[in-house]
């Protein structure tokens, strides 16, 4: 499951570039956005599910279903009720969530935050307790004031194997440095910062076997 500790901390570029890494090591990947909200009025940039329909060659309709694309700037949950639709519940995303035969890897990418709302029954971390994912990619800003939002969001997902993805982080930025040194020595969590690491990360996950 891609997370992040908050919006805009790049969980889809991170997710794309994942899905990349494994597809160019020949592994079969596909990615899901359960659900998805965007500016709808004068749209920008391409939607999430567009943008990881393009790293994994699935279809937009495959990574998110057309009836849970909400065109307002909210949490999905909050843009439903903000566009008078129905308002959905945990379960039903994850109900909802198909895999190719055939999928070596999985990704899930969360809407905003471990903390904000996904559906109209739960957050980021219940929704990872839910799905039980091998593992929760943690999506995070590499400098001032990422090291706060890193401890709290790995503390709500303390049953979990998290994995911190430090976005953007830059060997010789010294404050980079030496967040990631407080995040592996103070807080003993496994921080990684390149695509390549993060795929061989997943590639050594137990029970990541030869393609069945
Ligand atoms: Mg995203």
């Amino acid at each position: 499951m891609v997370a992040g500790t908050g919006t805009e901390v790049g969980k889809t570029w991170v997710a794309c570039a994942l899905a990349s890494e494994l597809r160019r090591r020949g592994v079969v990947v596909a990615a899901r956005k359960p659900a998805q909200s965007f500016e709808g009025e004068a749209p920008t940039e391409p939607t999430d599910a567009e943008r990881l329909a393009a790293a994994t060659g699935e279809t937009m309709a495959d990574v998110c279903p057309p009836w849970r694309w909400y065109g307002k700037t909210m949490a999905p949950p909050m843009a439903a009720e903000s566009l008078g639709l129905p308002v959905f519940a945990l379960r039903e995303l994850l109900d909802e969530l198909r895999w190719p035969t055939g999928a070596r890897v999985g990704l899930v990418e969360q809407a905003g935050g471990v903390g904000s709302p996904q559906a109209d029954d739960g957050d980021g971390v219940d929704m990872v307790d839910l799905l039980q994912p091998d593992l929760v990619v943690l999506v995070a800003r590499p400098g001032l004031g990422t090291l706060s939002d890193i401890s709290l969001s790995s503390r709500a997902l303390a049953s979990q194997h998290v994995l911190v993805y430090l976005n953007r982080f830059d060997p010789a930025d010294e404050l980079h440095v030496a967040n990631r040194r407080w995040l592996c020595e103070r807080l003993g969590l496994q921080v990684v910062t390149s695509p390549a690491e993060l795929a061989g990360g997943v590639e050594n996950l137990a029970g990541y076997g030869p393609a069945s």
